[in-house]
């Protein structure tokens, strides 16, 4: 199987669903990611229910646009609908990770959206992660429900299941993730002694505009 394309980025994927499983974000074969492929089109995933621990670079299943495998030995994960979802709303985004992360799980469980409760959940690109009603996973209906999501969002919550998080990159994928999974554990605390502040839309454009420019700026 050396003959597989994108080799550098499945060895990032492996790296990412390692660094997932060793923060405790995904447990066993929970969760799945992909990457959008370098070259004709489709997307890499991984297999269902092989645990982080067992998975390899060469496990990566390569799914064309219409979700046929074109490379790879295993069944890809049974929730890759979602993921082409996604890859098919937004052309700019090249990585999707799923976790059943215990916050936005939790969140997800009372099926509640994560407001603007605090500036940093502008790295959603918006003002909110929104929930999707409840569907089965693997259904056409999940995968409509996020991709109506992601048309302004690189997240979501899907009731009584997990997290969606997109991003222009992988390691972008992976930051949207892990921040909102923290924000969800904060909003819940927070929840536990009363009602949390919710920002304003004007205050959220100030923080979206100032995201646009963070960071990029590189001194002498
Ligand atoms: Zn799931």
């Amino acid at each position: 199987m050396a003959d597989l394309p994108d080799a550098a980025l499945r060895t990032q994927a492996l790296a990412a669903v390692c660094r997932l499983d060793a923060l405790g974000l995904n447990r066993g074969s929970t969760g799945n990611l992909s990457v959008r492929a370098g070259q004709g089109g489709g997307f890499w995933i991984t297999p269902t229910g092989m645990p982080a621990g067992e998975l390899g670079t060469d496990d990566f299943v390569l799914l064309d646009d219409a979700g046929a495998v074109l490379r790879g030995e295993w069944a890809p994960s049974t929730e890759w609908p979602f993921h082409r979802a996604v890859y098919r709303a937004r052309p700019d985004l090249a990585a999707v990770v799923h976790m059943h992360s215990p916050h936005a799980t939790a969140l997800a469980c009372l099926r509640r959206p994560l407001p603007a409760f605090h500036y940093m959940v502008a790295v959603a690109g918006g003002s909110s992660v929104p929930c999707t009603p409840y569907h089965l996973f693997g259904t056409e209906a999940l995968s409509q429900a996020v991709g109506s999501a992601f048309a302004d969002r690189n997240a979501c919550l899907m009731a009584n299941h997990g997290l969606v998080a997109g991003g222009s990159t992988l390691a972008h994928a992976l930051k949207v993730a892990i921040e909102i999974e923290a924000l969800c554990g904060i909003y819940l605390q927070a929840l536990a002694v009363g009602e949390p502040a919710i920002l304003s839309a004007e205050q959220m454009a100030e923080v979206q505009a100032r995201f646009k420019t963070y960071g990029q700026a590189r001194r002498g």
